[in-house]
């Protein structure tokens, strides 16, 4: 087994639609996850992020690629995946409020995951355990008796955050986690997963499509566009040296707090073009509508994923040579 906790090859997720169509939501991306890191997965809405995460919780069938978790092949099965396998990777979804069964308290919400992946039935000691998953996220052991409209956004995704530790993964897939809160509270929510991941040893696959918070979070950043990769590499080189059109217009447009981002900072790139449809992706780059540095052999021929140096991959036509 080498040092990645989970290996991401090839991965395709298609959706056929009437009359022959097909959503091609995921196409042909590969990815890894070494232990204890943060990977930043970004994409604006609709490049297939939160489709990757469905595939790797099982929730949908891979159409073609491989997924290795801990040196298992676990591509295929989905749901029928064994208890160990399902405990083992967690998902936080973006919206504590749907995801939370509003008709349980937080204790009933957290005895269920205890229930179902503690080798021993949790019996009088669930009460003990309860309390210490409360613990951890910080929040006080009286939110057990409560329900979630009792609670704050930013306490439910704790609630949310606490529930998936109590399956003891080595992995949690953060869906948008903080998106649906107020900037105040998402800050406290991120500090206490970069606490729990530094105490536990979690890696952490972060799907975002604020590119910004990745600065911070991030150990590697990789960009997603129409359900391909355009661009990964480690978190500060990515923030320094970003190479795909795609990422260069990203980044020029967010937000930036010190004089150091403001001069690492590509200059302002105005977005042309709209997204094409995930069911008609464009032939050869599927940016290439929209790339102010397209060439003819853009239109036409997929460009290949190549390294410009160890650990920066970039998918594009144009030449990086250093
Ligand atoms: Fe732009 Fe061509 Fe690179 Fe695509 S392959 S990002 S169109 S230069």
């Amino acid at each position: 087994m080498d040092d990645n906790i989970l290996r991401i090859d090839n991965l395709k997720k298609y959706f056929p639609l009437k009359g022959g169509l097909v959503v091609k939501a995921v196409d042909g991306v590969s990815l890894r996850l070494a232990a204890g890191e943060t990977l930043g997965l970004v994409g604006e809405s609709g490049s297939g992020k939160s489709t990757i995460a469905y595939v790797l919780i099982g929730m949908y069938e891979a159409t073609d690629g491989r997924i290795i978790y801990k040196g298992e092949d676990i591509s295929r099965g989905g749901l029928r995946r064994t208890l160990k396998q399902k405990s083992e990777m967690q998902i936080v979804f973006q919206d504590p409020g749907s995801s939370l069964n509003p008709k349980r308290t937080i204790r009933q919400s957290l005895a269920v995951p205890l229930a179902v992946h503690s080798k021993n039935t949790p019996g009088k000691d669930l009460d003990k355990k309860i309390e210490g998953l409360l613990d951890e996220v910080e929040l006080p052991l009286d939110f057990a008796g409560k329900y979630p409209s009792a609670l704050g956004g930013g306490e439910r995704q704790l609630v949310s955050v606490a529930r998936a530790l109590a399956a003891n993964p080595s992995l949690i897939i953060l869906d948008e986690p903080t998106s649906a809160l107020d900037v105040s509270i998402q800050a406290k929510v991120i500090s206490k997963l970069i606490d729990l991941q530094h105490e536990k040893s979690l890696s952490y696959l972060f799907i975002t499509h604020d590119l910004s918070l990745m600065r911070n979070v991030a150990d590697r950043v990789a960009i997603l566009y129409l359900g391909r990769l355009c661009e990964q590499a480690p978190a500060p080189e990515f923030f320094q040296n970003p190479l795909h059109p795609y990422t260069q217009m990203l980044l020029s447009s967010i937000p930036v707090v010190t004089p150091e981002e403001e001069s690492m900072k590509p200059a302002r790139i105005r977005s042309s073009g709209e997204i094409p449809s995930p069911v008609n992706v464009p032939p050869g780059c599927a940016f290439h509508l929209r790339c102010r540095n397209k060439m003819p052999i853009c239109e036409t021929e997929r460009p290949l994923m190549k390294t410009v140096t160890e650990g920066h991959e970039v998918c594009c036509h144009l030449d990086f040579e250093r």
